[in-house]
């Protein structure tokens, strides 16, 4: 701690000062070539309750983190500033004004749920892109698009948001929702008729600002729900990104936008047929090329343009049955390398003691067991052929 004194919240009277001027009560060297910087005041929101602090300049130096420690904000900075001067500070707008779109949101959001379910928000995390927060009971998605209605529709009647300390008696007279059991110095966000909150974060002024509010997916967590939701900017921002995409699919796959899930579905089960296709082939190139073979050949290696790993393991374990020696087989061409599995005709051939020779002439990464080598080979299949003979 480097200095005692509270630090005066300016985010707490006015949610709109992004910049200020303020007094260096004191500068401390961290030993990390950062500095930690106490003000007599600050509109810089230090990071509690679940939202990260606000970050921008102070002087000439960068606001790295700010931290709050009974009341003394504490700003992590760059550069030294004087003890004494006076310093310009400037805050991230664009960030702080989309966490209050965000942060406001997430109250309508909380209040309804709780409203509606009685379910309360036990958990909040606001960063730099996204948002959620926990409920304890259960939300399914038409209970998840309910709410989102109603929270959009309190948007669209642009109700009054106001921040407030009531005194112990009117605080004990008014019914709130809140994660702690506070008792002193509570903060109330109220917004208009609809919820009444304790909360010491910035938040807009008026529902309008948030502009649109989104619930996206939500999962079962610690016996409730997790929600993500976007608003304002970081939901117009979804929305162009998941536009922008599916814009795209619906291009590609000559269909209109709404039919691309159809088109989609129709091109997985294609692919699962095609799939099944390409493995009666493999199959039947496994049972041709077998019974090709002479039994007792010593060594044998054969190559495929295009063979899948399992084909690839399906041929060689009936291949070894057919010889004495050592069997390889290879999928792949010349100028991309080939993926290979090289197996034993005979127990008493232990491929470990073949593996580093096996490397060399094939130039090959890999390894496996006294029974089987598998890798990619980047010799040519003359090189590779000219190995099997040889042994
Ligand atoms: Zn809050």
């Amino acid at each position: 701690m480097c200095n005692t004194v509270k630090t005066q919240r300016l985010f707490d009277l006015d949610s709109y000062r992004f910049d200020f001027y303020a007094t260096v009560l004191s500068c401390v060297a961290n030993g990390d070539g950062k500095f930690t910087v106490v003000l007599d005041k600050t509109a810089f929101f230090p990071e509690g309750g679940g939202q990260r602090c606000d970050l921008g300049v102070l002087g000439a130096a960068d606001v790295l983190d700010v931290q709050e420690k009974l009341g003394v904000i504490c700003h992590t900075v760059s550069a030294p500033l004087d003890e004494g001067a006076e310093v310009y500070g400037q805050i991230n707008a664009d960030t702080r004004f989309v966490r209050m779109q965000n942060h406001s949101g997430e109250h309508i959001i909380s209040g309804l749920v709780h409203k509606h379910f009685g379910y309360n928000n036990v958990g909040f995390h606001l960063s730099d892109d996204e948002m959620y927060f926990d409920f304890d009971g259960y939300l399914d998605r038409a209970a998840l698009n309910m709410i989102e209605d109603e929270a959009n529709a309190i948007v669209w009647r642009n109700l009054p948001v106001t921040a407030y300390y009531p005194s112990d008696n009117e605080l004990a007279g008014l019914e709130y929702r809140s994660k702690l059991d506070l008792t002193e110095n509570v903060r109330i966000v109220q917004i208009g008729d609809c919820d009444k909150c304790a909360c010491c974060a910035p938040h807009v002024k008026s529902t309008g600002e948030i502009g649109m509010i989104k619930i996206l997916d939500a999962i079962k967590y610690k016996g409730g729900t997790r929600v993500h939701a976007l608003c304002g900017r970081w939901a117009l921002e979804d929305y162009r990104a998941r536009y922008t995409a599916i814009s795209a699919m619906s291009s590609r796959m000559s269909v209109k936008q709404h039919e691309v899930l159809d088109r989609f579905e129709h091109l997985l089960s294609e692919l699962d047929s095609k799939r099944a296709e390409i493995a009666t082939l493999n199959q039947k190139i496994i049972d041709f090329t077998i019974n090709s073979i002479n039994r007792g050949e010593k060594n044998l290696c054969f190559f495929f343009d295009e063979l899948d790993a399992i084909s690839i393991r399906k041929l060689l374990n009936r291949a070894v049955l057919k010889c004495t020696g050592i069997c390889g087989v290879f999928s792949g061409n010349d100028t991309d390398g080939y993926q290979f599995v090289i197996g034993r005709g005979s127990s008493d051939i232990d491929l470990k003691a073949y593996a580093s020779e096996i490397c060399t002439a094939l130039l090959a990464s890999g390894g496996g067991s006294s029974e089987m080598q598998q890798g990619r080979a980047k010799a040519d299949k003359q090189t590779i052929l000219d190995f099997f003979k040889k042994l």
